[in-house]
C-alpha cells in the first residue's frame, strides 16, 4: 500500500513557517500586499480566488480582489496590471486564468512585473527556469518538487514521467525534476503508447484533466504518483488517477483533493513573501 503525501499537513507545516515571516516583516514595519485579478465569473476560477485570500487572511497577508466585469478590455486589463507594479503596498500580482477568449493571456502575463509575478508565468521568469537561472519559480511545479523532498523521495538518476506539455504544470515541472538530475519524459496527447513510458518511470506525474486516467496497469510497483488534475464529477473533486487501485501498486501517492493543490497555494504565499522580503532588502 503507498504512503499518502499528504498536502494538508505538508501545506499546515509551510504556513506556519511562513506566518512567522510576515509577522517578522510587521515588526520592521513592512506590510506584504497580494492583487489578484479576476475578469468574468467563471465558478472554478471563483473558488481558487476565495482560497487564495483565505489563506492570505490567515498568513496577514493583505490580500485585494480585482473583480473585473467580462467584457472587460486589454487596455483596461493591462491599465491595471501597470497601476498595480507601480504600488508600493503589492508585492505580489496574481492573474487568474483562464481569461475569456478575447483577451491576450500572454501578452496581459508579460504586463506584469517580473518581480512582482508570485505566479512565476511571466516570460522571463519561466525563461530563467529554462536556463537554471534563479527567478520566481510557477507555484504548482514548485509544490510537486518541495512534497517530493519533504518525503524523501529520491531524485538523482531516477526516471520521471510528466504527463501533459502546459507552460504552466508539464513543462515547468519537467524543468525542475531535470535540475534535481532526474532522467525526464515528456508525454502528451501525441504520445505513442503511453503506458510505455509510464510503466519505466520511478516518479510519475499526471497533469491531464482526465477522471481515471492513469491506471493500475500504468504505474511501476513502488513508484511515486504525483496526481496535479482536477475534475469534477457529479459534485466531488478528483484527479487524473484510479487511486484506489494506484495506491496498492504505487510506493507514494498523493490525493485529490488534499495533495498538489493545497501546495499550489502554500506555494503562492511563499512567493508573495519572497518578494515582500526582497523588496525589504
Ligand atoms: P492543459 O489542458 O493545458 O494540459 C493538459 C495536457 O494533457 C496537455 O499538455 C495534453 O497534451 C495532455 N493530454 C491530454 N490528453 C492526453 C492523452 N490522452 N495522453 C497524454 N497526454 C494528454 O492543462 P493544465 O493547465 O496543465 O492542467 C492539467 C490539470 O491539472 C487540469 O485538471 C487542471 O485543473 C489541473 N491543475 C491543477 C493544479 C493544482 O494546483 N492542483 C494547478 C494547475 C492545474
Amino acid at each position: 500500500m503507498a504512503i499518502l503525501l499528504d498536502g494538508n499537513a505538508m501545506a499546515a507545516e509551510l504556513m506556519a513557517g511562513l506566518k512567522q515571516r510576515v509577522t517578522a516583516l510587521k515588526c520592521r514595519g513592512i506590510s506584504v500586499g497580494l492583487a489578484v485579478i479576476l475578469v468574468g465569473d467563471d465558478p472554478a476560477s471563483q473558488i481558487y480566488v476565495r482560497s487564495k485570500s483565505k489563506a492570505c487572511e490567515k498568513l496577514g497577508i493583505q490580500s485585494e480582489t480585482f473583480q473585473l466585469p467580462e467584457r472587460t478590455s486589454q487596455t483596461e486589463l493591462e491599465a491595471l496590471i501597470q497601476s498595480l507594479n507601480q504600488d508600493k503596498h503589492i508585492d505580489g500580482i496574481l492573474v487568474q486564468l483562464p481569461l475569456p477568449d478575447h483577451l491576450d493571456e500572454a501578452a496581459a502575463l508579460r504586463k506584469i512585473s517580473p518581480k512582482k509575478d508570485v505566479d512565476g508565468f511571466h516570460i522571463e521568469n519561466a525563461g530563467k527556469l529554462f536556463t537554471g537561472q534563479e527567478g520566481v519559480t510557477a507555484c504548482t511545479p514548485k509544490g510537486i518538487l518541495y512534497m517530493l523532498k519533504a518525503a524523501g523521495i529520491p531524485l538523482e538518476g531516477k526516471e520521471a514521467v510528466v504527463i501533459g506539455r502546459s507552460n504552466i504544470v508539464g513543462k515547468p515541472t519537467a524543468m525542475l525534476l531535470m535540475k534535481e538530475n532526474c532522467t525526464v519524459t515528456i508525454c502528451h496527447s501525441h504520445t505513442v503508447d503511453l503506458a510505455a513510458h509510464t510503466c519505466r518511470a520511478d516518479i510519475l506525474v499526471t497533469a491531464v484533466g482526465k477522471a481515471g486516467f492513469v491506471t493500475a496497469d500504468m504505474v511501476k510497483p513502488g513508484a511515486a504518483v504525483i496526481d496535479v488534475g482536477i475534475n469534477r464529477i457529479e459534485n466531488k473533486v478528483v484527479g487524473d488517477v484510479d487511486f484506489d487501485a494506484v495506491e496498492q501498486v504505487a510506493g507514494y501517492i498523493s490525493p485529490v483533493p488534499g495533495g498538489v493543490g493545497k501546495m499550489t497555494i502554500s506555494m503562492l504565499m511563499e512567493n508573495t513573501v519572497e518578494a515582500a522580503e526582497r523588496k525589504a532588502r
